[in-house]
């Protein structure tokens, strides 16, 4: 099914994200974790695809397939265009279409500083046209609430969504944040900026402090003071952090909710005891948004 159609149903959509194993390790290393986040239920699974090349980009199409035709979850393949030719994309596509995949997230991929990308594709919005020209798939697309890390403002970088979703894309999922006023203050602007597709936001459990630091520095995302102390207060106790780092994505969520979030999309970190955890302090919650 087409994740489009989903939001028709529903008001309000739960969705994890998993990563595939490493290169060298085979895909039955995930089955388990696959195991304990299908019984969950989700409205979909997405998988990311790796810059590694090669053999890791196998194991997307792999893991979203085993994620659709073994598990029965409605699965979303991510997909990066940067480094890509046309001709490589519509292999990508064909495959992904004879695993019965329906649903992409299109993105445009990290550049490293200095890189000089050769590929077909500059910007996610080209390739969100180019599959809309070649499949028919439902295309979600991304955002961020505190602002792409090469745009300068964010005003600027809402304004940009509009190539993404006039070339197709019918919904968007933010990058993790972790203080939801950053996330209001952006909604407001995809108001003002007629941005109306749903867009489900991202969040990420603690689970690992040198992790978090190192997507805080990647991705530009603020680790609020109050998050911080939980960190540093725990981070020699792992299942203390876990715990705390729960509590702290659950208080997030219901405060998303209690302001009509359209999806939360958990950053699982392929950590079933996290999704379980988190799952089980909102399932209710869930079911009342969707009753009413
Ligand atoms: P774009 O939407 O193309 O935006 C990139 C920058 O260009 C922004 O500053 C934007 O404002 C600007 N821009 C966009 N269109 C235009 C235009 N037409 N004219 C001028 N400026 C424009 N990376 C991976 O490698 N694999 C993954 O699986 C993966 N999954 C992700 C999932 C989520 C939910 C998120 C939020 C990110 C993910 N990423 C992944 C990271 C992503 O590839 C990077 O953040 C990348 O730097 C930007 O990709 P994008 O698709 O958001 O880019």
């Amino acid at each position: 099914m087409q994740i489009r159609d989903i939001f028709n149903k529903k008001k309000f959509l739960f969705s994890f994200e998993i990563f595939p194993p490493k290169a060298t390790s085979s895909i039955n290393t995930i089955y388990k974790t696959l195991e304990s986040l299908s019984d969950l239920r989700p409205d979909f699974i997405s998988v990311t695809y790796g810059a590694g090349g090669g053999s890791l980009q196998n194991k997307t199409k792999e893991l979203t397939s085993l994620v659709k035709n073994k598990y029965g979850i409605e699965a979303v393949a991510h997909l990066t265009c940067i480094r890509s030719t046309k001709e490589e994309i519509r292999k990508i596509l064909d495959d992904l279409k004879a695993e019965g995949i329906e649903n992409i997230l299109a993105l445009r991929g990290d550049i490293q500083i200095d890189e000089e990308v050769k590929g077909d594709f500059k910007y996610a919005s080209d390739l969100t046209k180019f599959i809309k020209e070649n499949g028919n798939f439902d295309i979600v697309g991304t955002c961020y609430p505190e602002g792409h890390i090469d745009s300068k403002i964010l005003e600027e970088d809402v304004k940009n969504l509009r190539y993404k979703i006039d070339a197709g894309a019918t919904h968007l999922i933010t990058q993790l944040f972790y203080d939801n006023n950053d996330f209001y203050k952006f909604l407001d602007l995809t108001k003002k900026y007629n941005i109306n597709v749903p867009i489900e936001a991202g969040i990420m459990p603690l689970t690992n402090k040198k992790q978090i630091e190192r997507i805080a520095t990647l991705s530009g995302s603020k680790i609020p003071e109050k998050y911080n102390k939980i960190m540093n207060k725990f981070e020699h106790d792992t299942e203390a952090l876990m715990d705390a780092g729960i509590a702290y994505a659950t208080e997030q969520i219901i405060d998303l909710i209690a302001n009509d979030v359209d999806g939360i999309h958990l950053y699982t970190m392929n950590n079933p005891y996290v999704a379980r955890k988190t799952h089980d302090s909102i399932i209710s919650i869930i079911h009342s948004v969707n009753r009413n």
